[in-house]
């Protein structure tokens, strides 16, 4: 499967799994080493695989120019048309978000937010660009709670209405991404996009799907309804969908700089189209956004976390965003497992696999609803959570013969030199967990150059609040609602929850844009959508690169396993013909004798649900090339690009 990795690379793993082993297992950036108390009496580690990692199958179509993966066709175009005209990985990355907020209007745009991480190959420098939406200076804690709405209803009023939106990050991030490490100009960016805007273009089975399945949300509001569902006949494949609104909008950006939004006549149109609301008291639900909100509002450069993974360092998003240091921590238990090794009963989706997958997930899922939030308003204890020992008595709760019973969070407190609080009390009390599956896109590029752009994007919901901003024609957010809707301030500490809704503070998100290393040498790259589910599609893209040696390609059909908290049930896939191998009625059989939930009657197909969307890149380590791999599950489009001779690469051997 792998003829490329030589010999001598596996050696260098295994000598680098013995060094790991000794030295501990992972590091936080922005973070000493620190001293830990070592493991507590009577927990003993997992058995240590020693496996080697076959690494991913560099196979499929090669490319040495560039390579863009989006779940779009026409957004890859966009993208992959920078790359040509000698753009760089960040130039494409806009021109790629604005084509998607066009052609994608359901899933992300500069009405929403999300993170952007970044690798500089020249100065082998990685960060993530925090374009998270922020809650206006006058929300208050308790502020989704509200009256005369029954608590069944309560997300689906609270996250159609102006209340949930938060000041939008997306523009910001895209202008300080391009003016600090692109090469093009926002206008230039911008351009294509607003072309098609105003010219329209053919929407695929998907878009027509999201609005056909809207939940009400593209008929809540009359500019929504009057762009997706003229005439009241909701937009079916094919037909022909011109934005003309967006296309001044756009026009407007690049004409006048995003001042014009961040505080000029767009930002106005945004604090009037928030007031909307869909509460019985209509105050209640209204949004409390000002255009001094939207002034302040500024995007941050975030150091990512970083955990190795037999060898890799798997490099994803820090807080806001739960989605790196769940991953991690998963990654971290999981480590102590022979995943890979289909001999000693494990390999791709044997029961003993998805059995230690399913038990990571929900433990670490237990810590992220008690740990995790906004860490520049409460401490997020990053370097504990991701330490190796405090991972070891985590890991140690998983019995390999029986579901565990629902764990509850752990304390990783002692373990995180950063804190200097009581360390024997949590934070906060259990919080509540996530509700939905929402969507959102990722995409991925690499340049000539090696630069890398792992981007996930997103208004939260499918259409956000649903809520166009009259007259601009873009949808608003609702990614308040990733916060608790009840404050959960802990008696004991005076704390409140790392989730709870504060002025200025972010929501805590999943989004999990990723880029693992060897060395300091990116070599795969990806991310996905799905609210929750997000982190563990990321688990199992991972998983299959690097512990089953599959191609980006094969590593992205094949059908994943989501558990999203730590009472939940197993959701998993296998509809789809590309889903490839199957998780088998007996595997799910086992499953089920092994106590798992969620998976239906025994001997029936429980794999029934569609998880996330993931675009991704691979570039061979020793021969620089690079593969892309991109998700049916949406229209994933993968554009690679060969290199010129006046690039000064060798010929067309990548064929
Ligand atoms: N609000 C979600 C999050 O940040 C967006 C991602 C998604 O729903 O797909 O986790």
């Amino acid at each position: 499967m792998n003829p490329v990795i030589p010999a001598l690379m596996r050696r260098g793993l295994r000598g680098s799994l013995a060094a790991l082993a000794a030295a501990g297992l992972c590091t936080a950036f922005a973070h000493e080493t620190v001293p830990t108390p070592g493991l507590p009496p009577g927990i003993t580690l997992p058995p240590t695989s020693e496996a080697v990692p076959p690494a991913p199958a560099w196979d499929g179509q090669a490319y040495r120019g560039g390579v863009v993966s989006v779940s779009h066709p026409l957004a890859a175009k966009a993208g992959a048309d920078v790359l040509a005209r000698g753009g760089n990985a960040i130039d494409a990355a806009a021109a790629i978000q604005f084509m998607l907020n066009v052609v994608e209007p359901q899933f992300s745009g500069i009405g929403g937010g999300g993170f952007m991480m970044v690798h500089l190959a020249r100065h082998k420098r990685s960060f993530a660009i925090d374009a998270r939406e922020k809650a206006p200076a006058a929300a208050t804690p308790a502020q989704f709670l509200l009256s005369g709405v029954a608590p069944a209803q309560l997300f689906g009023v609270a996250s159609t209405s102006g209340l949930s939106v938060g000041v939008p990050g997306t523009l910001a991030a895209v202008d300080l991404a391009l003016r600090r490490w692109g090469t093009t100009r926002l206008a230039d960016a911008i351009a294509p996009a607003a072309a098609v805007a105003e010219n329209g273009f053919a929407i695929n089975r998907f878009l027509a799907a999201n609005i056909a399945n809207d939940g009400g949300r593209t008929s809540f509001q009359p500019e929504t309804a009057a762009v997706f569902r003229p005439g009241g006949v909701p937009l079916a494949t094919g037909a022909v969908l011109k934005q003309p609104d967006l296309a001044r909008t756009l026009r407007l950006i690049a004409s006048q700089g995003p001042g014009v939004f961040y505080g000029g006549e767009i930002g106005q149109a945004i604090v009037a189209a928030q007031q909307r609301s869909r509460s019985p008291v209509a105050a209640e639900g209204a949004g409390r956004m000002t255009l001094q909100d939207l002034k302040d509002y500024r995007v941050v450069i975030r150091e990512p976390v970083q955990v190795d993974y037999r060898g890799w360092k798997v490099t994803s998003m820090s807080p806001p965003s739960s989605g790196g240091l769940t991953v991690g921590q998963m990654l971290l238990m999981l480590q102590g497992f022979p995943i890979g090794d289909a001999a000693r009963g494990y390999g791709f989706g044997s029961p003993a696999t998805l059995h230690a997958m399913t038990e990571a997930m929900r433990l670490a899922f237990a810590d992220r609803a008690v740990w995790m939030g906004d860490e520049d308003f409460v401490h997020v204890p990053k370097a504990g959570l991701l330490n190796p020992d405090y991972v070891a008595t985590r890991a140690a709760l998983i019995n390999t013969s029986a579901r565990m019973a629902t764990p509850a969070a752990g304390n990783p407190l002692p373990y995180d030199a950063s804190f200097s609080g009581n360390k024997a009390t949590r934070l906060a009390a259990d919080e509540t967990d996530e509700h939905r599956p929402s969507h959102t896109t990722h995409y991925t590029v690499v340049d000539k150059w090696g630069n890398v752009v792992s981007y996930t994007t997103t208004i939260e919901a499918t259409w956000g609040t649903g809520i166009t901003v009259p007259g601009y024609g873009f949808l608003l957010n609702n990614e308040l609602t990733d916060f608790n809707f009840t404050p959960t301030a802990n008696a004991a500490t005076g704390n409140p929850g790392a989730n709870d809704v504060a002025p200025g503070k972010r929501p805590r998100s999943s989004m999990a844009p990723t880029i693992v290393f060897r060395g300091d040498k990116p070599v795969m790259a990806y991310g996905s959508p799905g609210g929750a589910t997000i982190i563990n599609s990321v688990l199992n893209v991972t998983l299959n690169l690097i512990d089953h040696g599959m191609s980006i390609q094969q590593a992205i059909n094949a059908p994943r396993l989501s558990v999203t908290s730590a009472a939940g049930g197993i959701s998993c896939e296998g509809v789809e013909a590309f889903m490839q191998p199957r998780f088998s009625i007996a595997t799910q059989d086992a499953l089920r004798a092994l106590g798992h939930t969620g998976l239906g009657a025994p001997g029936s197909n429980g794999c029934l649900n569609p998880i996330g969307s993931v675009q991704g890149i691979v570039i061979d380590l020793e021969s620089g090339r690079q593969y892309g791999g991109a998700d049916l599950r949406r229209e994933g489009t993968v554009i690679g690009l060969k290199p010129r001779k006046a690039d000064g690469a060798k010929g067309s051997e990548d064929d």
